[in-house]
């Protein structure tokens, strides 16, 4: 473990300063960034595709901005996509067999809009399938591992982007969370992400799992950080209808507000059986430093918490089987060879390009919504999101923000849950129903066990993402688990 202050091009508030005074140029904090993924990433697996030369370009580009006085606080700024994000004439490959060949021919709104801030594009992260799984263990380009501890997961969906970050392969990324997968990497990495507000961030040309629940954010050191990039990737988007017409407000602006008066509750539905007694402590010690700060402890409950994980294995798959209908082998992304007939073509490339997990799920969600089944399931579980979702409008009105673990453990080790789905899943305990509800949710760096990081999570109201960047920044102005780095971060 290093303590990494001095590393300032590590974090995008640090790069900013640096191509702020001209200290260095964007084309060479790409080269930077560039040479250390090439030297550092064989270890982790975390880029699917680098794409240097772009890169490079775009980088050219925003030293040019620069010199006629055109950069905003994002140009320059390197990050990686991950790769469910449509990015035009690029392989977006959704971590499938599927979408192996499939080269975009759109941009993502995201994309787009972090391209005219001027930020640069160092490639596409490593993701499970379809972004289906907590350990990256599903992506069918490998495991991603942990720059901790390469024997053990990064956290999954977005694994790749978390293991990225912290390394130092790219100062910030992108990320998607349909029931955890921006926070779960981020607590088991060591690092800061938040899931915004359903419809907070556009979803068009992102490619889709439980379009319900699913929602981008960026993945971060620090929440400083993770307020500049979301500021720039959140909006309203006429292409996607459920995108939020609210303005944006500025993150940044709010970051110092002092925590006086605040209202948290740790919420005791939390510490049941099976969570760490370390993250258990760890979770202690951040209350304990959220009142020194001056914010105030009030008892809340989440009821319905126990249930949210059979309801989101409901809902995400049966959403999930409906989105991935399209997956034909008819108009794009794989096709078996020689196929006898239609059947032949769409049966044979589906059963050959989907991976088991993103089998099941299929398989569950068509089951769930079948005529027989319908009520039993899936209706049930749509009625039993709205007592989650009632429990979260209950607490919020004793309270500002709720706190607790991401996870109920630190990092756990490469095929741990290779023959037990159902444990895998258990893993979501603490982060699916902040989606169930469509409430922003945050997870920061807290703590240690084993060796390894713990991560805090905060939920908050509705729209309310300002107020976690503030208070996960507070945190931040007292503790030092953000500035940890992995040993392997030092390696180049
Ligand atoms: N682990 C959860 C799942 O497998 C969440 C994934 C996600 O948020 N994309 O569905």
């Amino acid at each position: 473990m290093s303590n990494s202050k001095d590393c300032a091009v590590d974090t995008l508030t640090g790069a900013q300063a640096r191509l702020e005074k001209k200290e260095i140029s964007a084309v060479e904090l790409a080269r930077h960034f560039i040479e250390r993924i090439k030297a550092i990433d064989p270890a982790l697996n975390s880029v699917i595709t680098l794409c240097e030369e772009a890169a490079i370009a775009q980088a050219e580009q925003a030293d040019a901005r620069r010199a006629h006085g055109e950069a905003g606080p994002l140009t320059g700024i390197p990050f990686l996509h991950k790769d469910l994000f449509c990015t035009r004439g690029i392989r977006t490959s959704c971590g499938s067999r599927m979408l192996d060949n499939f080269v975009a021919p759109y941009d993502a709104t995201v994309t787009e809009k972090l391209a005219a801030a001027g930020m640069v594009m160092l490639g596409k992260a490593n993701m499970d399938e379809f972004a289906m799984g907590s350990s990256n263990e599903t992506s069918f380009y490998g495991v991603c591992r942990n720059p901790w501890d390469t024997s053990r997961v990064p956290g999954g969906s977005s694994g790749g982007s978390a293991a990225a970050v912290a390394a130092g392969l790219a100062p910030v990324a992108t990320a998607t969370d349909t029931g955890g997968s921006i926070r779960l990497p981020a607590a088991f990495c060591g690092i800061s992400g938040i899931k915004p507000t359903y419809g907070r961030v556009s979803r068009y040309g992102m490619i889709a799992f439980a379009s319900s629940l699913d929602q981008g954010g960026p993945m971060a050191h620090t929440a400083e950080d993770c307020a500049h990039l979301l500021g720039a990737m959140a909006g309203f988007d006429v292409r996607d209808a459920t995108s939020l017409e609210d303005p944006v407000p500025d993150y940044t602006a709010t970051l110092d507000a002092p925590l006086t008066g605040l209202k948290f509750g740790v919420p005791k539905d939390f510490f049941a059986e099976g969570l760490d007694p370390k993250v258990a402590q760890a979770i202690e010690t951040a209350s304990g430093q959220l009142e020194s700060l001056g914010a105030r402890r009030v008892e809340v409950t989440l009821p319905h918490l126990r249930a949210s994980i059979p309801t989101y294995y409901v809902i995400a798959p049966a959403e999930a089987s409906s989105n991935l209908a399209r997956y034909d082998g008819v108009r794009f992304g794989y096709r078996c060879s020689d196929p006898q007939d239609i059947t032949d073509l769409i049966t044979r490339s589906r059963s050959e390009a989907f991976g088991e997990e993103v089998k099941r799920r299929i398989l569950t969600g068509t089951f769930v919504l079948s005529a027989g089944y319908y009520d039993a399931y899936y209706g049930r579980a749509l009625a039993v999101r709205k007592l989650i979702a009632q429990d979260f409008d209950a607490a919020f009105e004793a309270v500002d923000i709720i706190v607790g673990p991401t996870a109920p453990g630190p990092a756990f080790a490469l095929d741990t849950f290779a023959k037990d789905p159902v444990k895998m899943y258990l893993t979501d305990i603490f982060t699916a129903s902040a989606n169930l509800a469509g409430l922003p949710a945050m997870s920061i760096p807290a703590g240690l066990a084993e060796g390894l990081p713990v991560g805090l999570q905060l939920i908050g109201r509705r729209l309310d993402e300002a107020r976690l960047l503030n208070v996960a920044h507070q945190f931040q102005q007292v503790s030092d688990w953000h500035l940890m780095r992995p040993e392997i971060s030092n390696a180049h």
